[in-house]
């Protein structure tokens, strides 16, 4: 399938965020984990709500340099959390999600002079981050390492409208406990907007085990079919988001030309 381009007529025609009281907004998704796991410290968590007046410009940030191929093949699965139960297979975890494992060297991205490599791409209903309180339909995560392990993840917010190339995998999506799928010639860095203006924080893995220290980038919200988003939410109908967490001392950081964007949802 062939990318559809995201012009800019079709970001602005396009709903972009919903209240996250509303309808796409799924009760469930306000639980704060997996029941029993345990509760971390809410220091430095992720996600969290990017409130545009509180994001301050940043000058001199070391550029986003990204490295993705275009034609590479990935092995999209179901991450299960509940293997051990009974009913693992058809219980929806709020942690788990559609998971493509990407193969080393075909994308990684340089911040500052060090290299993080691309381990796998994911999905959540709805956005795990919030702008001024509001949800997106989905978000997709890209998460990369450095040698050393540290965490680096791109975001993406997911809004209904022209197919993108999430929508590859989007139509695809193994069931729970059956073998990976591997879908052929995904473009990696279709992926991502075209501009990598981006608002950075230092956050945490959002699941389980909520790992700090994780770089995070929040990228220009790109577009997928409402098909897409319609058919990951058949297999999530509670949602796979974790709610906001507290900002704290933090300091939410945008690139310069990250404020067009940001001004416009
Ligand atoms: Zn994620």
């Amino acid at each position: 399938m062939s990318v559809s381009p995201l012009s800019r007529r079709s970001v602005l025609a396009a709903p972009l965020l919903v209240a996250a009281a509303g309808a796409a907004a799924p009760a469930a998704v306000a639980a704060p984990g997996r029941p029993g796991a345990p509760v971390p410290e809410v220091l430095g968590q992720s996600p969290v709500d990017v409130r545009r007046s509180a994001v301050r410009r940043g000058r001199a940030l070391p550029p986003l340099q990204v490295h993705y191929r275009r034609d590479v093949p990935v092995s999209l699965a179901y991450v299960t959390r509940d293997a051990g139960s009974p009913d693992g297979c058809s219980t929806r975890d709020v942690e788990e999600t559609e998971q493509a494992g990407v193969r080393p060297g075909d994308g990684w991205v340089v911040v500052g002079g060090r290299r993080y490599d691309l381990l796998q791409t994911h999905f959540h209903t709805p956005s795990e981050h919030t702008v001024d309180g509001r949800h997106a339909p989905m978000e997709q995560h890209l998460v990369h390492s450095d040698a050393d392990g540290n965490l680096l993840v791109l975001a993406v917010l997911l809004v209904e409208g022209p197919a993108g190339e999430a929508d590859r995998l989007l139509s695809v999506l193994p069931d729970e406990c059956v073998d990976p799928v591997t879908v052929e010639h995904v473009d990696l860095r279709a992926m991502l907007p075209e501009q990598l203006g981006a608002v950075r924080y230092s956050g945490s893995l959002t699941t389980d085990p909520y790992t700090e220290g994780v770089r995070w980038f929040v990228l220009e919200p790109r577009t997928v079919s409402a098909e897409g988003v319609a058919r990951f939410r058949t297999v999530f109908p509670d949602g796979d988001a974790r709610e906001v967490q507290p900002l704290g001392r933090r300091e939410l950081v945008a690139d310069p030309s990250a404020s067009r964007w940001l001004r416009r949802l």
